[in-house]
């Protein structure tokens, strides 16, 4: 690399180029009470002593506090209203198809991740489920690929090949534990062998959706993930932890799901074919969470009647915040263009679907958790060393961790 340049810009915001490998870690759906918990229970030692010698702080994702407009952010160091992906799905205005926003050709910014591989750095991306790879990859040279396919990652395409040698692990199913842990296991083989100077490692939140902060398959979770950060920081490496949301219980005190079918609900209000709800949690991976989640937009035929929509709305149990595009587009820094006239949250304890018979809930086999409203934003941003010269009184967000650990980690002791 051109060892005169001492940083890279992306999206308007200067990053440091590192002197010891930077892994930044996104754990999907890590409510800071897992870590909280884990520690508690004796079972995640490493990250007591990040608490004791490095840096805690809880900090906001982004709402609709959903898995890709969250990494996005991570990888953008930016809201979706710069990056573009607000969700999975959003409705195409030309042609009223309901769109996925899985590809790349969506993004509309550049990664952190790309500025530094043109900068001639050596970058590694590994992600849990395959959807989030072209978008986390794209512009970037270097190794990129997904546990849920890393038999299928190939020099040409993914930078690497034999990753299951190289990890001494089969390809897990998609629906496990074992997903997150092929992540965080492939990092610890890169270092040891590619050495990158930045790796992005995202997980998945298949134990999050199923166990509660504190219990067993929680804390064995965390054991696991305690384990391999142990192990990235012997290998040398500032580690920066953070998630893509936070992860709420969704079922009143009997266990039961508390849902609004919220497509019902319009149809009511405002007459069959008036407004269409788009759920954009919905993906192809909807087992363990139903397409259930607390954040929905609307869209409506008549805008006219969007006040008085908006109104009724806000009075229905469960439902904590209904905006205009506009409003939401502001709040939450989101693209204008891919939201709908309304953006409706339900509560902590809420989620919203379209209609009943929309939602097949045969995979929940225990009590729905789930996330995408304000009740999920807090997550924490956690690091293996001391930060310095931060300023005070910031709101911190999750897309700000690639700053904090490229500009502000204090390298030099351990
Ligand atoms: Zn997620």
């Amino acid at each position: 690399m051109d060892r005169k340049l001492t940083s890279v810009n992306a999206n308007g915001r200067n990053y440091n180029i590192p002197a010891r490998p930077v892994v930044v870690v996104c754990v999907d759906g890590c409510e800071p009470d897992y870590i909280t918990q884990a520690i508690e229970a004796g079972m995640a030692p490493y990250m007591k002593r990040m608490l004791e010698k490095g840096t805690s702080l809880v900090g906001d994702c982004v709402v609709p506090s959903f898995t890709n407009p969250n990494n996005l952010s991570i990888v953008t160091g930016a809201p979706p209203s710069v990056h573009g992906i607000c969700g999975n799905y959003f409705l195409d205005p030309a042609t009223g198809k309901e769109v996925m926003m899985n590809d790349a050709a969506y993004l509309r910014a550049g990664t952190i991740l790309a500025a530094l591989s043109d900068a001639g750095l050596k970058v590694a991306v590994v992600t849990a489920k395959d959807k989030l790879r072209s978008l986390l990859g794209h512009g970037m040279t270097g190794i990129c690929f997904s546990a849920e396919k890393a038999d299928k990652a190939t020099l040409m395409d993914g930078g690497i090949e034999g990753v299951p040698a190289l990890v001494g692990k089969p390809v897990p199913s998609v629906y496990s534990a074992d997903l997150s842990e092929f992540v965080f296991a492939a990092g610890v083989k890169l270092l040891e062998t590619e050495r990158p100077d930045v790796m992005y490692l995202s997980t998945t939140d298949y134990v999050q959706h199923k166990c509660a902060p504190g219990t067993d398959g929680a804390n064995d979770f965390y054991a696991m993930m305690d384990d391999y950060l142990a192990q990235l920081d012997m290998l040398g490496a500032v580690i920066a932890l953070t998630a893509d949301h936070g992860m709420s219980p969704k079922t009143d005190a009997a266990g039961n799901p508390r849902i609004v079918f919220l497509q019902e609900v319009l149809d009511t209000l405002a007459g069959a074919g008036e407004g269409r709800v788009i759920l954009p949690i919905t993906d192809p991976y909807v087992v363990h969470h139903g397409a259930l989640g607390s954040f929905a937009t609307v869209y409506l035929k008549d805008t006219a009647s969007a006040p008085a929509i908006t109104a009724q709305l806000r009075a229905i149990d469960g439902i904590e915040t209904v905006l205009t595009r506009g409003e939401a587009a502001q709040r939450f820094e989101l693209p204008p263009d891919r939201i709908g006239d309304l953006v409706v949250i339900s509560d902590h304890l809420t989620v919203l679907g379209t209609r009943a018979s929309e939602h097949d809930l045969s995979g929940l086999t225990v009590p729905l958790r789930s996330h995408g409203g304000l009740s999920e934003q807090k997550v924490p941003l956690l690091f293996n060393c001391r930060l310095q010269n931060l300023p005070e009184g910031r709101r911190w967000r999750n897309f700000d961790i690639f700053d904090l650990a490229l500009n502000h980690a204090r390298v030099t002791t351990s």
